[in-house]
């Protein structure tokens, strides 16, 4: 079977050396993971421990914790996709570093291109920022719908903040009830046509954005 451009972008990335998170103890590179069709895509920071070792985004405690999470939004990991802004474990799991950042992202953008999410609900402040273009601080942008110019963008506190920080955890509940709502308020059903490769992916049918939440940071 012919490769897909996602799969060669992949595939493109395996020896990727362009930053020094090559040379910093990284197993392997970690890509993404999903349904190549989802409309909905999660972003997150960066690889962990646990997802160096398997290839795959957030699959140790704070992976186990957004499943959950996704499920109270009535989602499961094969409707979606994840990705990370970082596709390579910084050491000891520090922050992302800006030129990391600067080199990495352009992969993501083109993850997001070629699966053309029409939400992308990020994770904490790193994929927040990187993808509002914006320093603004997580808990002031959280929880709402920002209408960006391919796809309605959803910021969500990182489930490894609420690991940490327990008091956080209902609030992240609390934002995954209201990500909930706002996918119940765009998703029609899906069509029950055989070619579909997809049929359990949820169909989100997003308006157009409306004015005050265009004012957010004016
Ligand atoms: N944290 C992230 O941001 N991404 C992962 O894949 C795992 C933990």
């Amino acid at each position: 079977m012919t490769p897909t451009p996602l799969e060669e972008l992949a595939k493109s990335l395996v020896n990727c050396d362009r930053c020094k998170l090559a040379t910093l103890g990284r197993s392997q590179v970690v890509f993404g993971v999903g349904n190549p069709h989802a409309s909905i895509m999660f972003v997150g920071e960066a690889p962990g421990f646990n997802e160096d070792q398997k290839g795959e985004p957030f699959v140790g405690a704070a992976g186990k914790l957004l499943n959950d999470l996704l499920a109270s939004a009535g989602l499961s990991r094969d409707q979606i996709y994840i990705a990370n802004v970082i596709k390579c474990r910084p050491p000891n799991n520090r922050d992302p570093e800006p030129d990391e950042v600067e080199t990495c992202k352009p992969f993501l953008m083109q993850q997001i291109q070629l699966i053309k999410p029409k939400l992308v609900c990020t994770l904490g402040n790193w994929a927040t920022q990187t993808l509002l273009e914006r320093k603004v601080g997580i808990t002031k942008v959280k929880a709402q719908a920002f209408y960006m110019k391919d796809f309605v963008l959803f910021p969500l506190l990182h489930p490894a903040a609420a690991l940490h920080q327990g008091n956080l955890l209902p609030t992240l509940k609390e934002d995954f009830k209201k990500l909930k709502e706002f996918l119940d308020k765009n998703t029609k059903p899906a069509e029950p046509t055989s070619s579909a490769p997809t049929p359990t992916a949820p169909v989100l049918n997003i308006e157009s954005p409306q004015p005050a939440q265009m004012d957010l940071f004016g």
